[in-house]
């Protein structure tokens, strides 16, 4: 076996930790997540579109209750003043009459408004029960998800340190000597330093080596440093 053999079984660790990295960043569910917070967030902005309309509502109609208790209990002194028999004048009498008569029309009124805005209320409040159900319903999803993220996560976590306690033990076998290129070339051609020749072809790129350059390889010891030409990944001759 050539030294490069042990370096390779390093590198198939360190491509299936790469690829399992990638995994946890590319979940499905990481982006399914990413659009239910969006939808989230759309959603809080209606609702607080329609709390604000609600209260606006809700003191409209706060203020005509406020002006129709004031304006009852002035009525109801009016009555009692007009009951009470302190006044006797007939002119007085009549105004006072009259005071009772105009504070009722005017509470009429008031409740008619009153009405009206109850009418606008309502539809205000079914929008806002149905976002609040709406917020609900994605609050759960959100949670399904975040859920079911953290399980896979936990499954790839738990696959990735059983590949990198196999790559810790592959590592020892390797001659510090070969370190700094592999970490080199690594780091340089997106995780793949060393690949097997197969026949003509090298396994990091896939492309075939010139006839030449085949027949002065195989001349050479397989513990020879060889790159390849078309890539410049280390290679590993049987
Ligand atoms: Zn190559």
């Amino acid at each position: 076996m050539s030294r490069w053999e042990s370096l390779l079984i390093v590198q198939e660790h360190d491509t299936r930790a790469d690829q399992l990295a990638h995994r946890v960043q590319t979940l499905p569910a990481r982006a399914e997540l990413a659009a239910v917070t969006e939808q989230i967030g759309a959603v809080d902005r209606n609702l607080a579109t329609v709390e604000s309309r609600r209260g606006e509502l809700s003191r409209s109609q706060q203020r005509l209750e406020d002006e129709i208790a004031s304006l009852t209990e002035r009525a109801n002194q009016a009555e009692k003043q007009l009951y009470s028999g302190s006044v006797t004048a007939p002119r007085e009498l009549q105004a006072l009459q009259d005071d009772v008569a105009s504070i009722r029309r005017r509470i009429g009124q008031i409740e008619d408004d009153e009405l009206e805005i109850m009418e606008l209320t309502e539809p205000v409040d079914a929008q806002h029960a149905e976002l609040t159900a709406e917020r609900e319903r994605l609050d759960g999803e959100a949670m399904r998800i975040t859920a079911e993220l953290a399980e896979t996560e936990a499954e790839i976590e738990a696959e990735l340190a059983v590949v990198q306690a196999e790559r810790a033990e592959a590592a020892a076998a390797v001659p510090d000597e070969l370190w700094p290129e592999y970490d080199r070339l690594r780091a340089h051609l997106g995780g793949v330093a060393i690949a097997r020749l197969a026949g003509s072809t090298c396994q990091g790129c896939h492309l075939a080596l010139p006839a030449v350059e085949i027949d002065r390889i195989r001349k050479l010891a397989t513990d020879e440093t060889v790159h390849c030409e078309e890539c410049g990944r280390l290679l590993v001759r049987d």
